[in-house]
């Protein structure tokens, strides 16, 4: 048998390749409203105080606190504007939540704890200044840092910037992400098969992972197992992506010309790993932009995702949380392993009563079986040098998706 020129790599090592040679893309700017989920590249000041004048938290009256007794009122001030009134002793006005403060008020009193009749007004409740009244600066100061670099963009974040005013941010970009299959038999899925053929699943996979990880995804198409297809369709990807991915093609076949095309085009910075699904995975730097080649089962290929794509698209996205949580979980089934690869097995993770998780792995694991992936939320990691695993074992788990 061949053996394959490629050292094979401990996927630790690989990884921090991988992470060694992707960095945060350039700062843009973009409009506060369409930075949903990504990483501001900014601090971010308020201008002004938040609320800008003192303003009522409820509905009721604004009085001077000190008075007693009845008060007169002497009209109304609503939110959104100055009315023309200054409270004397003795006087109140009808105020809204929101709505300013008018001068000689220093408190306001809920309208529940009141009594109004032929214009008095009297307090069935004690009151003292300040009550009921967001001073100035009460909810933001002026000169505040709200928001720090490295923040990620969610509807919190959203709201605070359009408070503040803030309505252009700089942010990291999504990175574009080119993705294309190959393979003579590979079709798309609204095709007729012939015989021999079988359907594109890992572009639809790959590209809904590149839109999770914040990327954003280009669809390349199918090339055919021909140099001349290959280079076209990359070329036409360095153009629009900063990112490419390809899948299939680098087995040890006749037709598996990914892995060469790299190798003479740019830099192959590996082309094996010791992990199970995903060993012929290849990384490089084609003019520069990194270069996924991910093998052609459709696991091998989402799960070399996980393992290496996924967190360089969130450097790249400015994020500084690269890595899927990971928790020790208590193997529910006995698990085969051979010890030679690291083995990350698809499986079904679930809370105990207790606090503890456990993991069920998902049936038959070939990486041919896209089914083992369908509603697993996490992998288990067999660590190489290390024979099967008893049900009742630990293991460290990487979290793909919510434990029930
Ligand atoms: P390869 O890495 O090209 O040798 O492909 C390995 C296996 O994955 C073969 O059985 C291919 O037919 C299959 N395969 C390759 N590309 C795809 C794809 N886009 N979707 C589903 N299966 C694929
Ligand atoms: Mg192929």
């Amino acid at each position: 048998m061949p053996e394959s020129p490629y050292p094979m790599l401990p996927v630790e090592e690989a990884l921090s390749l991988v992470l060694q040679n992707v960095s945060a893309l350039p700062p843009e700017t973009a409009s506060f409203d369409e930075a949903l989920g990504l990483v501001l590249a900014e601090d971010i000041i308020a201008a002004d105080s938040l609320p800008p004048f003192p303003a009522s938290t409820v509905d009721g009256y604004a009085v001077p606190a000190a008075d007693s007794g009845p008060r007169r009122i002497v009209g109304n001030q609503m939110a959104g504007y100055m009315a023309d009134i200054a409270l004397a002793p003795g006087q109140a006005a009808r105020v809204t939540t929101g709505a300013p403060i008018p001068p000689g008020a220093d408190a306001v009193v809920m309208v529940e704890d009141t009594i109004e009749a032929d214009g008095l007004l009297r307090l069935t409740t004690a009151l003292k200044t300040g009550d009921n009244i967001r001073p100035v600066g009460f909810d933001v100061e002026a000169g505040r840092r709200v928001l720090t670099a490295g923040t990620t963009l969610n509807p919190a974040e959203i709201g605070l910037l359009a408070t503040v005013g803030q309505t252009t941010v700089r942010v990291y970009p999504r990175p574009a992400v080119a993705v294309m299959s190959t393979g003579d038999e590979v079709v798309a899925p609204d095709r007729p098969l012939q015989p021999g053929q079988i359907r594109d699943a890992n572009r639809f996979a790959l590209l809904g992972a590149v839109r999770q990880a914040g990327g954003l995804p280009l669809n390349m198409g199918i090339i055919a197992d021909q140099t001349a297809g290959l280079a076209q369709t990359i070329n036409r990807a360095l153009a629009a992506a900063d990112v490419i991915i390809t899948s299939g093609g680098v087995s040890m076949g006749q037709l598996d010309l990914v892995k060469p095309y790299l190798a003479e085009h740019g830099a192959l910075l590996f082309g094996r790993v010791r992990a199970k699904p995903g060993k012929p995975v290849t990384f490089g730097l084609l003019q520069g932009k990194p270069f996924f080649a991910l093998p052609g089962n459709p696991v091998s290929a989402l799960v070399s995702f996980e393992n290496f794509v996924r967190p360089a698209l969130r450097k790249m996205a400015g994020q500084t949380q690269l890595f899927r949580p990971r928790r020790s979980v208590i193997l529910q089934n006995d698990v085969r392993h051979t010890p030679d690869r690291t083995e990350f097995q698809r499986a079904v993770i679930t809370r105990q009563s207790d606090g503890s998780l456990t993991a069920s792995t998902t049936g038959g694991q070939q990486s041919s079986r896209l089914l083992s992936l369908q509603g697993a939320n996490g992998l288990i990691i067999l660590p190489h040098g290390h024979g099967n695993f008893s049900a009742g074992s630990r293991v460290q788990a990487i979290i793909l998706d919510d434990v029930g």
